[in-house]
């Protein structure tokens, strides 16, 4: 069994500047890269799970958003950092599908093609669905980033940076 690192997009992997899907306005948040291979030391694999309801809304494309997720796989393997998949939602709300966090329709899916040690996994959002997600498959290691009031998140960082910094210094998260 493997452990994973479930990580938002926007916000997480990117600064959120809302609707993010052109290659120039997606910028690397601080400390992300050094983030991801902690955890990679530390014997972990990475999904990114992300609500895309611009596409839904009309904003942009499918094809946009695949365009910009190649690159940044791109620019993280650059970084020696790789992710096993990336899952988005391209709904609306108001489509009530089983994909948008905090449902689970994406870890789902992860879970049906990978096994996971869910116990000894985290995620890392910065909204409350992302917390939420976690709850609802049963992820009790929670890192929120940011500004945002967020409850019931084990952790809660203002910036990566400080996440990383804190991870680095805590032996919170264990080689096993
Ligand atoms: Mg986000
Ligand atoms: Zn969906």
């Amino acid at each position: 069994m493997q452990k994973a690192l479930f990580l938002d997009r926007d916000g997480i992997i990117n600064i959120d500047h809302a609707y993010v899907y052109e290659i120039e306005k997606f910028e690397f948040t601080e400390g992300i890269f050094e983030l991801l291979r902690f955890f990679r030391t530390k014997g972990y694999i990475f999904f990114i799970v992300t609500n895309q309801s611009g596409i839904g809304r009309g904003y942009y494309s499918e094809d946009d958003f695949q365009v910009l997720t190649s690159w940044m796989l791109d620019e993280l393997r650059k970084e020696n950092i790789d992710i096993v998949s990336v899952h988005h939602c391209n709904h609306a709300p108001e489509e009530k599908c089983n994909c948008r966090k905090p449902e689970t329709g994406m870890i789902d899916e992860i879970l049906s093609k990978n096994t996971i040690d869910l116990k000894n996994s985290w995620l890392m959002g910065d909204k409350q669905s992302d917390i939420d997600l976690a709850h609802n498959v049963n992820i009790i290691n929670t890192i929120a980033i940011g500004e945002r009031d967020i409850v019931n998140s084990l952790y809660s960082f203002k910036t990566i940076l400080e996440c990383k910094l804190f991870l680095e210094e805590n032996q919170v998260i264990i080689k096993s």
